[in-house]
């Protein structure tokens, strides 16, 4: 399926060519890297037609590319938790059917002179994130910062070299730091994943943002597994199985389901 890109032209490639995802797929996502960012990107390597764009398109894109993919697992609607402030867990569905489609309206850098020095922003691309997530993988405790140091060094277009990190944490002035991380802010595209939703508890009406994580690639597989044994006993291979497109596995579901 071809899919337009949210960031409406400003990359390299406006739209992607993307296999919608077998359960061969789902099954190997277990496999996948454990970091959040690097699991998205591996899980959908192998479904793009030329997975070597990739990295040249926005993170946003990358996730909106993902959504579609990961919808398809959940028939079009992707599940998420919400935890309300009275401490209670409940499920709700994001319909992608519903969720308005932003698009990239900004070039995709500025300059800017700040205290007489010209900094040069820019929205973050699939190997800058994927670059920061690698170098923050080293020590489990400093992730989340190290993570955000390498965001700001690719916004300004710097090398992650050991010296550049120094160079962002301690010479860097604090309100360059900032400003790159609200520019990537300033320039998101793409699902817009809030949601409105009620507590079923204490009845508290708060907004909800669908988090795009590699997190919404752990289904039970034991469930499908389950499925697979019904499927099997109605003539059906593995290697046909693991060949399936989510959409037909759904539909066989239901069809057995039916009998
Ligand atoms: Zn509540």
């Amino acid at each position: 399926m071809k899919i337009i890109l949210p960031s409406n032209g400003r990359c390299t490639h406006s739209s992607m060519e993307m296999f919608p995802p077998k359960i061969e797929h789902l099954r190997r996502a277990a496999d996948l890297s454990a970091d959040p960012i690097l699991k998205k990107n591996e899980f959908l390597e192998p479904l793009l037609k030329k997975p070597e764009q990739l990295k040249k398109i926005t993170c946003d894109d990358r996730d909106y590319l993902f959504c579609v993919a990961t919808s398809v697992i959940y028939s079009g609607q992707i599940a998420f938790v919400t935890e309300c402030e009275c401490g209670y867990k409940f499920n709700d569905k994001h319909s992608l059917d519903d969720m308005l489609l932003n698009v990239l309206n900004n070039p995709l850098s500025c300059k800017k002179v700040i205290f007489g020095v010209e900094y040069t922003f820019n929205t973050l691309l699939v190997e800058d994130e994927a670059a920061a997530a690698e170098k923050a993988l080293i020590d489990d405790e400093t992730y989340e910062q190290v993570l955000q140091t390498g965001i700001v060094l690719r916004t300004l277009g710097k090398e992650l070299t050991p010296e550049n990190y120094v160079w962002a944490d301690t010479v860097l002035d604090l309100s360059v730091y900032l400003l790159a991380l609200v520019y990537q802010q300033c320039q998101k595209h793409g699902l817009d994943l809030r949601k409105e939703v009620v507590c079923p508890k204490c009845h508290l009406a708060m907004e909800s943002v669908l988090p795009i994580t590699g997190d919404l690639l752990k289904v039970d597989m034991n469930l499908i597994m389950d499925r697979f044994k019904k499927l099997l006993a109605h003539g059906l291979d593995f290697k046909a199985f693991a060949d399936l497109t989510l959409v037909e596995y759904n539909v066989l579901v239901q069809k057995i389901n039916q009998k």
